[in-house]
């Protein structure tokens, strides 16, 4: 369906280049007038707008959005991927008997898109992390995989060192305190096992993880030189939450 859709679209563009005044393009007149007017030598026939979901106009223009908000606003605060899920319920409830997620990329697709368009709302509209300049996302698709959007947010009070901890957290919430929460962490965000309880672990090369687990305890976030943080990881005795997990 996606093809003919994508077809239909690039017919309209081809049958309608008068309307579109394609041959206003700007690098289309400077090639015919480096071929001083020999069009037969030019390789394309058909001009994509930048109204054309991923062609190259397209993608030229979201760049260069991008590099204005970078000139504008600096760097962007936050960085927030966000993975769907194959068992979300909105995907689990309309799958047909004996049919598994990976066979409805339709469902999967629409209700991927809803929720990045309620996730948007709620971080831009919503403040939940104050109020927002400005954003951008990008959707990519792994291979045979499920779909993922990475985010980027530029906040109007930039997040300061010492408010790390109240904005990302790698430690076990409480079960107590929050049970959706521990049950989300539980079941989407455990890396493992691996090392040497599991040397067959897809993640281990040369004896050792190459997702760089088990990660060491520390005491408070540290910010490194690369920019990536060192986060928060408390141990037993500094309070830090341990539970043995059943996979
Ligand atoms: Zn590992």
């Amino acid at each position: 369906m996606f093809a003919k859709i994508e077809s239909e679209r690039l017919n309209w563009i081809r049958h309608n280049r008068k309307k579109l005044r394609s041959e206003e393009y700007i690098h289309l007149k400077d090639a015919i007038t480096a071929t001083d007017g020999q069009l037969s030598e030019l390789g394309k026939m058909v001009v994509l707008p930048s109204s054309f979901t991923s062609g190259s106009r397209y993608m030229h223009e979201r760049t260069q959005d991008a590099m204005t908000y970078m000139r504008h606003f600096g760097r962007p605060d936050l960085f927030i991927a966000f993975t769907c899920n194959p068992k979300w319920p909105e995907i689990v409830h309309l799958l047909n008997h004996g049919q598994k997620s990976h066979d409805r990329h339709d469902i999967i697709a629409r209700a991927f898109r809803v929720k990045v368009k309620h996730m948007m709302k709620l971080l831009s509209k919503g403040c939940i992390f104050g109020n927002v300049r400005c954003h951008m996302y990008t959707v990519e698709w792994q291979k045979r995989g499920l779909p993922h959007v990475h985010i980027l947010l530029w906040l109007e009070d930039k997040i300061r060192p010492e408010s790390i901890d109240e904005v990302i957290c790698v430690e076990l919430p409480d079960s107590n305190i929050d049970p959706a929460l521990y049950e989300i962490i539980r079941t989407t965000m455990i890396h493992g096992p691996c090392g040497h309880i599991n040397k067959s672990s897809l993640c281990m090369l040369n004896g050792t993880c190459t997702k760089k687990y088990l990660r060491c305890f520390r005491e408070e976030t540290q910010t490194g030189e690369d920019g990536y943080p060192l986060y928060r990881r408390r141990s037993p005795k500094d309070g830090g939450i341990v539970k043995q997990i059943e996979k």
